[in-house]
């Protein structure tokens, strides 16, 4: 035997055995679980004993949902995130400019990032050209808000974006403009990420180190697994090719701690047919990258009310979301994948975006029966029970982010009403009916900390001393399926990963204390301990 964990409290996450207090590992597969006693005599001189010590151990996270490339990238830019009020986030670009101006890099934009109006102390108000004038000057300068749907810009960033020329009521772009019909700096959606076309393509060798920097980190959050979207983020329409040969490097030379299930992001159709000749579903480096689904977007979000609703917005009657992609078109990409046997998940934050894809999701299997195949909507916020239960009864899976809550608790009720709001983020009918929910984290939107994510699902702590409609909550081993098995079901690996069971790879993590034992507030005091994957240690406290 390689390797034998004992003297642990472990938890399996498999009906079979759900507690043992020792693991015996060969050649990164679980191959023996049990009590010491037993495990112990499997013991040859060659085998590694790891004392856990009476810790916790558990199958290590998977995170179903987050960008790790973009969050690598996003460190490289201005983080807006800590600012408190928008006097203090128009200072950061001013200095920011002031820095690039002073070190002559000609060229080089003011990019911030990762900013939430909402939470501003001052003026709730994302900055206008006119102010983002006023603090950067010359130099170009974009801000993309924390959701990634609405960036605003300054007068020099749009002349060479070439959008200064557009006008009120004939511009093809999704933006707004000032009183006197000249722009105003915010574009939204797609034009969000204009700015992006005027940014070198990072090369193969920068990628390989953003992904061995980006997988450990994940490691010492515990996770060992994510299901991550990355191509077309950073330089859209030009970088699939190197993110990919990255990824294939990365994987081929050990650099990659964990493994990374592909949210591949393909949303042009004649693209997307070569995509998956070249890369079919599947398509794997070594055991640590795998090609898993097709990632479309269905509709914006919530705070920048550009999610789409099936009815209106309940304080802004005006706004109706804004649909990525016209019907006709999503039914296409999603067809087009469907019937190549690639999953897809879409990101749909209103009921109308879920109600567009459910709809698309049910023509596909009426044009092409494939009732194994494993959709599934990302997000899934804003809904009506109507339609979970539609998810249950097309297998649709739910990627869900229980720490949305943080952000959303307080917003959800104003923007779509009691009524809505009790019946969204509803985790609880989603496992009562069987519909496969899997957990993330969206990061870079919010950190990729599956521990929060877990206290999230379980009290919906409303921030404010309560629990936002407690009876949505999940119970602490549905949030630890939700975390573990149910995000290698989602990855088609559920016979291979997501739980302690012989026969499949030891991914584990073990941590600082019982999560099945704890008082609920007391999670977020949980710390790593270890990360083990394939029976390799990838992070020890
Ligand atoms: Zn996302």
């Amino acid at each position: 035997m390689d390797k034998i964990f004992y003297n642990g409290v472990i938890k399996t996450v498999d009906d079979a055995y759900p507690i043992v207090s020792a693991v015996c590992v060969k050649n990164g597969i679980v191959m023996h679980v049990g009590s010491d006693e037993e495990m112990l005599k499997y013991k040859t001189e060659k085998t590694e004993l790891i004392d856990l010590k009476g810790k916790f151990m558990m199958p290590g996270f998977i995170d179903s949902h987050m960008h790790m490339i973009l969050t690598y990238y996003q460190k490289l830019q201005l983080d807006l995130g800590g600012c408190k009020t928008k006097k203090d986030v128009l200072a950061a670009l001013k200095a920011e400019a002031e820095r690039i101006r002073r070190e002559g890099h000609e060229g080089e934009w003011v990019k911030g990032v990762n900013f939430n109006q909402d939470y501003w102390a001052d003026e709730k108000k994302i900055p206008t050209r006119l102010e983002l004038d006023e603090a950067t000057g010359d130099v170009p300068c974009m801000i993309l808000r924390c959701c990634g749907h609405t960036a605003s810009h300054n007068t020099k960033a749009l002349d060479i974006m070439g959008v200064m020329k557009e006008k009120e009521g004939e511009t093809s772009l999704n933006m707004l403009f000032l009183e006197d019909g000249t722009p105003q700096g915010q574009l939204f959606e797609g034009d969000a990420e204009m700015s992006s076309q005027f940014v070198a393509v990072p090369s193969v060798e920068e990628y390989v180190e953003w992904i061995k920097e980006e997988t450990a980190n994940c490691a010492k959050l515990g996770l060992v697994g994510i299901h991550s979207d990355d191509l077309n983020m950073v330089a859209p329409g030009r970088d699939v090719e190197n993110v990919m040969a990255a990824f294939k490097v990365a994987a081929e030379t050990g650099q990659m701690s964990i493994k990374v299930y592909e949210q591949c992001r393909i949303e042009e159709a004649d693209k997307l047919k070569a995509f998956i000749e070249k890369y079919p579903r599947g398509t794997a480096f070594g055991t640590r990258f795998v090609t898993n689904a097709i990632k479309e977007m269905g509709d914006g979000s919530l705070g920048a009310h550009s999610a789409v609703l099936r009815g209106s917005y309940a304080n802004d009657p005006a706004a109706k979301g804004v649909k990525v992609h016209p019907d006709e078109e999503m039914n296409e990409l999603i067809q087009i994948a469907h019937s190549a046997g690639y999953p897809v998940a879409v990101h749909c934050i209103g009921d109308g975006a879920v109600e567009q894809v459910l709809n698309a999701m049910e023509l596909a299997q009426y044009n092409d029966p494939k009732p194994d195949i494993r959709h599934g909507i990302v997000h899934c916020q804003i809904m009506g029970t109507d339609q979970v239960v539609r998810m249950q009864k097309n297998n649709v899976l739910a990627y869900v982010q229980p720490v949305f809550c943080r952000a959303d608790a307080g917003i959800v009720d104003d923007c779509v009403g009691p009524e809505l709001a009790k019946q969204s983020y509803d985790w609880r009918r989603m496992v009562d009916l069987g519909v496969h929910a899997s957990g993330g984290s969206d990061c870079p939107v919010e950190p990729c900390d599956p521990i929060p994510n877990i206290y999230y699902a379980v009290t919906r702590d409303d921030s404010k001393g309560g629990s936002w409609y407690p009876e949505n909550a999940v119970t602490m081993e549905e949030a630890i399926r939700m975390f573990t098995i149910e995000g290698a079901y989602a990855g088609y690996a559920e016979a291979t990963r997501g739980s302690i069971t012989v026969g499949k790879y030891a991914d584990f993590v073990v941590l600082s204390q019982d999560l099945t034992k704890i008082d609920p507030k007391d999670i977020l005091n949980t710390k790593i301990l270890m990360t083990v994957v394939e029976g390799e240690t990838v992070y020890e406290a």
